[in-house]
């Protein structure tokens, strides 16, 4: 981490490296979630994108939303880059790591990333209907639990909440 710059290897579904290149802030990585985000919405479901970064820089996976397509409540975004994380580094807890997410989690996500000891949750846009980092509730600082959660929030907010917008509001339009 010279510089301030971070060394990104990009795997693949596989887990394969695809190659590396030198990022330095949120934003860059908020933009590999707003990948996934899109990709979501092709797949008509809500747009919602993570990825989860090693204390490293290294990418470790990528997920986006796939409640419908998987007939799944709990395919979250969040829930499936952690499952691929873990699969992945072969462990089912990942101390240091950060989580990316387009959108504000959900109780369950904020959860679960409570019990993988993620280190740090980054996340776009506000979430004022089911926002389980401050918006409804904050999960994150809750003193009783044992594991406590660093948070930022609003990172490329306008970009992420504008793919939530175009996404309803084009919904609509086809009912
Ligand atoms: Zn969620």
């Amino acid at each position: 981490m010279s510089g301030g710059l971070w060394a990104i290897a990009f795997a693949n579904e596989g887990g394969q490296a695809l190659g590396r290149i030198r990022l330095e802030s949120h934003d860059t990585y908020m933009r590999f979630a707003l990948e996934e985000a899109v990709r979501a919405a092709e797949r008509l479901e809500v747009p919602v994108g993570a990825v989860l970064v090693g204390s490293d820089g290294d990418l470790i996976a990528r997920a986006h939303n796939a409640p419908i397509s998987q007939c799944d409540p709990t395919a979250h975004a969040e829930i499936l880059v952690l499952r691929k994380g873990a699969l992945r580094l072969g462990n089912y807890r990942l101390p240091g790591t950060i989580l990316y997410a387009t959108l504000e989690p959900c109780a369950m996500c904020v959860g679960a990333m409570l019990h993988a000891r993620v280190q740090l949750l980054v996340f776009g846009a506000y979430d004022p209907k089911s926002g389980a980092a401050g918006s409804v509730v904050d999960l994150t600082k809750v003193p009783s639990f044992n594991h406590y959660m660093q948070v930022v929030g609003g990172v490329e907010e306008q970009a992420c909440a504008r793919l939530l917008e175009d996404f309803f509001r084009s919904r609509r339009k086809t009912v």
